[in-house]
Formats: structure tokens, C-alpha cells, sequence
């Protein structure tokens, strides 16, 4: 075989695992963002979930019915915790995606942007 076909073929070869190597690299990532909102999903749903329980305290109470102040108190550290947890998904969810989420109004923005798409902020 000529010298430069084979060299032609050689390097088309690494170009093309370079590219499957990228690909996959890729795909990971998309399996890890859809896993990460999976669990983003649930944390909503538990959130949503203390959200009902202390509404119904706050129904209870107006109808005279006397919550325990120490369950009241558990569900408000539940739902620090979970808003925090949720927060921080999100984080790693918007680097996985290499963007950036503006801090004034929550738009997913890029993560070489200098501007915010939504509200024009300065990132
Ligand atoms: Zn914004």
C-alpha cells in the first residue's frame, strides 16, 4: 500500500476514536444530567410532599386543633433540607451542561455568556 494512503488511513482512524472517545464522553454526561433529574424530580416531589404536611398543620391549627411544635418544626428543617439538596443538584446538573444558571432570575444561561439571556444581567 502507498506510504501517504496508509498514513491517510492511519490518521483518519485516530480522528475517528478520538470522535467515539468524544461521543461517548458526551453520552455519558447525558446519562448522568438524566439521572441527575431523576432524583431532582423526586426531591421536587418530597418537597412538594412537606409543603402538603405543613399546609395541613397550618389548617389544623386554624381549626383549633393543636399541633406537636416539634413536628412542625422537623418538617421546616425537612424542607431547608430538601431545597438545599434540590439547590445543589441543580448546580452539578448546570455544569454537566457546562452552563450557568443567572443568579438574578434562575434562566440556564451559557457558560461562556456574558450577559444573562433572560434578564440582561451581567454574569
Ligand atoms: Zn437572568
Amino acid at each position: 500500500m502507498d506510504e501517504k494512503v496508509k498514513e491517510l488511513l492511519e490518521r483518519v482512524r485516530g480522528t475517528a476514536g478520538d470522535t467515539a472517545r468524544a461521543a461517548g464522553r458526551m453520552a455519558g454526561q447525558m446519562v448522568d444530567v438524566a439521572k441527575l433529574n431523576v432524583q431532582l424530580f423526586d426531591l421536587n416531589g418530597e418537597y412538594n410532599d412537606v409543603l402538603r404536611q405543613l399546609g395541613q398543620v397550618m389548617v389544623d391549627t386554624h381549626h383549633g386543633q393543636s399541633e406537636d411544635p416539634e413536628k412542625v418544626a422537623a418538617l421546616l428543617e425537612r424542607a431547608d433540607e430538601t431545597a438545599e439538596r434540590a439547590a445543589e443538584l441543580k448546580a452539578r446538573i448546570a455544569d454537566l451542561r457546562q452552563s450557568q444558571t443567572c443568579p438574578a432570575c434562575g434562566a440556564p444561561c451559557g457558560k461562556g455568556d456574558k450577559f444573562c439571556r433572560a434578564c440582561g444581567r451581567q454574569l
